[in-house]
């Protein structure tokens, strides 16, 4: 059959010496695949193209679930803007989430976006915070999902390579790590503390005993 020499991975043969194409038939079966791809390609970018939100204003109080329990907030929405996310988030791990409840609400707003990732160490606050927006701009008559597909917000994407001269790299922003920076910084050395998570303390902060506090009295 014309064009089953690109299916079997024989494509070799369905060329001549000079390069061309043997058979009118491969031609038309090649022909039809290209059509059927642009028609393809096509149909996906529509499906893509961004589409207008308007949302019934107020402000709407709904309630998701966050990680230790259910997270209320209330989000202010214009016709077309989400203008202020609201969370009670007095329910959340202090130390852990906190970080949640500023970078996230900021992300949305500045991109008028839900394509916003969560944040490493508190996914499930993070993803109970989308979901309490979503939540609220359904109730608003919007569709959450055109919001998800818009671009990230541009801090979100600012990720340059930049160069730092220091003595010393300290890995974990812990309290044995920060004492050590302490300590470098007090020796008139230059630091840098690289902490996977997005705010210092480690589990130092969550101790329950006296070490965590030096009593320098
Ligand atoms: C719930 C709880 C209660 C506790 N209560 C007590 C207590 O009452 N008394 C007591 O003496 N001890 C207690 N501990 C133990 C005490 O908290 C730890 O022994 C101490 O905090 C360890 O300090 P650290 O600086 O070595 O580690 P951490 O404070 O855990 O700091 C390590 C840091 O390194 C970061 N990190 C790890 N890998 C990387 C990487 N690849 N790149 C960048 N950063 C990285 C981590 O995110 C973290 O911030 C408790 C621990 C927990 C979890």
């Amino acid at each position: 059959m014309p064009g089953n020499e690109f299916l079997l991975g024989r494509a070799h043969q369905a060329f001549d010496e000079e390069g061309n194409l043997i058979s009118q038939g491969t031609i038309d079966f090649l022909e039809s695949c290209f059509y059927k791809f642009v028609r393809f390609a096509t149909i996906t970018n529509q499906l893509n193209e961004p589409e207008e939100v308007i949302f019934e204003p107020g402000t709407y109080s709904v309630t998701t679930v966050g990680h230790n329990g259910n997270l209320p907030m209330q989000v202010t929405l214009s016709e077309e803007r989400i203008e202020k996310i609201d969370i009670d988030s007095s329910g959340e791990s202090a130390g852990i989430a906190d970080i949640v409840f500023s970078r996230i609400p900021a992300e949305i707003i500045e991109g008028q976006t839900l394509n916003v990732d969560a944040v490493s160490g508190a996914s499930v606050t993070s993803n109970g915070v989308l979901d309490g927006v979503a939540r609220a701009i359904r109730l608003a008559g919007g569709n959450p999902d055109s919001l998800r597909k818009r671009p990230k917000a541009p801090s979100a994407l600012d990720k340059e390579y930049k160069t730092y001269e220091t003595d010393l790299v300290i890995v974990g922003g812990g309290g044995a790590g920060l004492a050590a920076a302490a300590r470098a910084l007090q020796s008139g050395k230059r630091v840098i503390v690289v902490e996977k998570f997005p705010s210092v303390g480690g589990n130092t902060v969550r101790a329950g005993g006296p070490m965590n506090a030096p009593d320098l009295a």
